[in-house]
This record gives C-alpha cells, structure tokens and sequence, in this order.
C-alpha cells in the first residue's frame, strides 16, 4: 500500500448526498492533494461490505426522508465497524441525514420513525411549527462557520455530559430552534446540518484534514485491518 494513497469511504454516495455534500469529499481531496496526498474515494453502498478501519477518513452525506429509509435498512451491518472507528478517536464526517442516522432515531413528518445505528446519544423528531432552511453562521473551535441548512427534523442531545456541540449559532437553527448550536464534535467524529458544502470553510477542512494525515500515519504503519 502506497503511504501516500488517503482511502475514503463515502457511505451511500448514491443514496445520501443532498445539495452537493460530495462537495466536502472534493474538497478535502484538493487539500490533502496539496500536501502531495492521492486519494481514493470508495462508495459504499447497499448491500457492500465494509470495515472502517480500512479507511483514512469515513463520509455520510445528507439525504431525503426516503432514502434515510432505505439506507437505515443497510445501515445496521456496519454498526460495530462505526462504533469501534468513532470510540477509537478516528475522523468522521456527517451531514445531515447522515449525522440523523447515527443517533437512535429519526421520527419523520409523516410519523414514520426511522431508526438510527445508536451510536451516539441523540434523536431527532420532527415538529409541525418548523422546517429549518436558509443560511446559517455559527462560531467553532476553529473560527467562524458560513453555510446552508434544510431539513425537517430536529436533533437533540440525550448525553449533554458525552456530546458536545460543534458551534454556537449565530444565525440560523442548527441542530433545533431552542438550544441555539450547531452539529457535533465527539472525540474526532464530527456531525452537521451544513450543507453548502461545509468543508467551503476551509477552517473545519483544514481541522479534519490534519485529523486524516494523523490517523492515516498510524494505519499505514499497522495492518489495513483491526480486529479485536
Ligand atoms: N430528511 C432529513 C430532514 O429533512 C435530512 C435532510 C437533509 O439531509 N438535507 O430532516
């Protein structure tokens, strides 16, 4: 293996990637492509198998209720490989219905409830009074976030000593109308309602760009695969 070739999983490229989320994919490639990095950019998808340990860097786009569905259907196979990955302090990145997904649940505006992978302690609900859409400003530990949101549901932390957010709003809704932040940051996983595509700030690429290069410096002095 080329120490020099980053290998990223993008999860359901076909099935989740609202408003042009594959931007953040592309733009990270361009950054790491810089530091004189190739890529590799693998779609993982229904039915295909998968070990994130595998991989430098694991993407989850947003997507429309129906595909959720159809993706939530899949998704449970990859469980344990997501688990132990994001527990293990490795980068991952997830928008909107992707972020959704990894929490427990995701109760739709028809009522359907889609469930998540539970790996993280949150929800999401939909609530009649709001479709949060339109620009949004929030500040992170990485300086000033500019970006779009559009989604109906709302997501709310259940372990506010476990999950952090990733910003505090300025403008905008974010994770829903009433705690004012944005997304999520937990050890280097990180979640977000910003589409646009996030990764235009150059800031939070940067931050998960550096994130990549460390882990993949210690994959690749190790076997492709962990096993425990
Ligand atoms: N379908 C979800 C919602 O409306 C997610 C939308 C998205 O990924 N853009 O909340």
């Amino acid at each position: 293996m080329s120490d020099k070739l980053i290998k990223i999983a993008y999860l359901y490229e076909d099935l989740m990637n609202t408003y042009g989320d594959s931007g953040d994919v592309k733009i990270l490639s361009f950054l790491l492509k810089r530091e004189g990095y190739d890529t590799q950019v693998d779609n993982i998808s229904l039915g295909d198998e998968f070990n994130a340990f595998d991989y430098d860097f694991v993407f989850f786009g947003g997507g429309q209720d129906f595909e959720q569905t159809v993706v939530a259907k899949d998704l449970p196979r990859h469980k344990e490989t997501l688990e132990k990955y994001i527990n293990d302090d490795k980068p991952m990145l997830c928008i909107c219905g992707g972020y959704q997904l990894m929490g427990s649940y995701y109760k739709t505006n028809s009522g359907v409830t889609i469930p998540g992978l539970d790996i993280l302690p949150l929800h999401t609900v939909f609530k009649s009074d709001k479709r949060m859409i339109g620009d949004t400003r929030y500040m992170t530990e990485w300086g000033e976030v500019k970006a779009f949101e559009n989604h109906s549901g709302q997501t709310y932390f259940d372990d506010t000593d476990k999950l952090h957010p990733l910003g505090n709003m300025i403008e905008g809704y974010g994770n829903n109308p009433q705690d004012h932040v944005e997304g999520l940051r937990y050890r280097n996983f990180i979640g977000s309602y910003s589409h646009g595509p996030l990764l235009k700030n150059t800031n939070v690429a940067n931050a998960i760009m550096k994130m990549i290069i460390a882990w993949h410096n210690e994959r690749t002095n190790k076997p492709a695969t962990v096993t425990e």
